[in-house]
């Protein structure tokens, strides 16, 4: 049965990196994968071409899809839009419509970029970590919310951190789950010496790890987390994570990969559906000018393949393609060092391309 994908290339290098990631999904059709491709704008490009971000057309499109592709919101004209306007909006809106509480965040250091990291290659050669952070709950969608003032006229500004048990049973379970495919340990992350949130998020993560007693359990405060993450990387297999902590961890955790373009992501809902995309940001600082890597991109459409489309054996020839054109030498700006040739964004899609066949 034919699978609907939506791609949504957004803002920016959105537009270019989608782009390549589209030239891989019309060659998988070749090989006989059955997939039906509509493009939507959303972000800025929904902006202008229905006056919000999340237009209604890309809403039901992404709606009836079985997987979504997203490039990259955002830019500096639309910066002075009203709040509810701005491009990230759409992103938001995307997550919470389709229900995406789980994001996949890999943390990957190909051993032909480990001089891209700024950490000694020892600490990170071979790095792979997953970390699972919840999308949809916790701190920046608890209520009440806003900023209000006082008795005495100063104003404050509050937040509510708020988790039910069934919100931490669903993405611990994804989280187990994938450790379980993997090296079988997984590190929950909380900061229950002060948070009744993380007490209460520690007691169901464990009760239900007892159903997963293949999988190696450890819990881990937040703070110490981000040391070890930058101590001792390869100390973790699986993590997983509140909303926040998950936020700011994922992007320590990418950043010690040394290049922001080769990492993918996955935001999946109750029932695998996925909208996958590369973790880093439209750039217009690099837009248009045929620099931007595609290849967490094309990675992303990797992660559609395992997580929601049930090809991995596809999913490991994109891998395995990707390697393969870094074994050569070849690479975008982004990621380039001494010995090798410098191409630009639709040299990297050819060049994936070619070792596909
Ligand atoms: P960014 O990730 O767009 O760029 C950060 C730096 O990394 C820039 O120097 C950029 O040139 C470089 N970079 C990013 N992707 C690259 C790639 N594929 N190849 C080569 N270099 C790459 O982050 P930013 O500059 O903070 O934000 C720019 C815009 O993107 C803002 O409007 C922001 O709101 C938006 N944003 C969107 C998302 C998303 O759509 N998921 C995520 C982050 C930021």
């Amino acid at each position: 049965m034919s699978k609907k994908i939506a791609i949504l290339p957004g803002d920016g290098i959105g537009v270019e990196i989608v782009a390549e990631a589209v030239k891989v999904l019309e060659h998988l059709k070749g090989d006989g994968l059955d997939l039906e491709l509509v493009e939507a704008p959303v972000g800025g490009a929904g902006y202008d071409a229905a006056g919000k971000p999340l237009p209604d057309e890309t809403l039901a499109l992404v709606k009836e899809a079985d997987s979504i592709l997203l490039g990259a919101v955002g830019g500096p004209q639309y910066e002075k839009l009203p709040r509810e306007l701005r491009p990230e909006r759409g992103l938001l809106g995307l997550r919470s419509e389709l229900g995406l509480f789980a994001n996949l965040r890999p943390a990957i250091l190909y051993p032909q970029l480990a001089d891209a990291s700024s950490l000694k290659p020892e600490v990170v050669a071979g790095l792979d970590i997953m970390i699972v952070r919840e999308l949809t709950g916790g701190i920046y969608f608890g209520e009440p919310r806003g900023i209000r003032e006082k008795a005495n006229g100063e104003r404050e500004g509050f937040n509510t951190l708020v988790y039910s048990e069934s919100e931490v049973d669903r993405i611990a379970r994804v989280a187990f789950d994938i450790a379980m495919k993997r090296g079988k340990r997984l590190c929950s992350v909380d900061k229950a010496n002060v948070l009744e949130v993380s007490e209460l998020w520690r007691e169901v993560v464990e009760r239900v790890g007892e159903e997963y007693q293949g999988v190696e359990l450890s819990h881990m405060y937040v703070d110490n987390a981000a040391m070890q993450l930058v101590k001792w990387p390869k100390q973790f297999d699986v993590m997983v994570t509140k909303n926040m902590f998950g936020d700011i961890l994922s992007d320590a955790a990418a950043m010690l990969t040394g290049s922001i373009g080769m990492l993918p992501s996955a935001s999946l809902d109750a029932n695998s559906k996925g909208m996958y995309e590369p973790i880093h940001g439209s750039a217009p600082d690099i837009a248009g000018k045929g620099i931007a890597n595609p290849l967490a991109t094309i990675l992303s459409v990797a992660m559609m393949l395992r997580y929601s489309l049930d090809e991995p054996v596809l999913a490991d020839k994109i891998d395995t393609a990707v390697g393969r054109v870094l074994d050569k030498g070849l690479r975008t700006p982004d990621i380039m060092s001494a010995g090798c040739k410098q191409i630009g964004t639709v040299e990297m899609g050819d060049a994936v391309m070619a070792e596909l066949v």
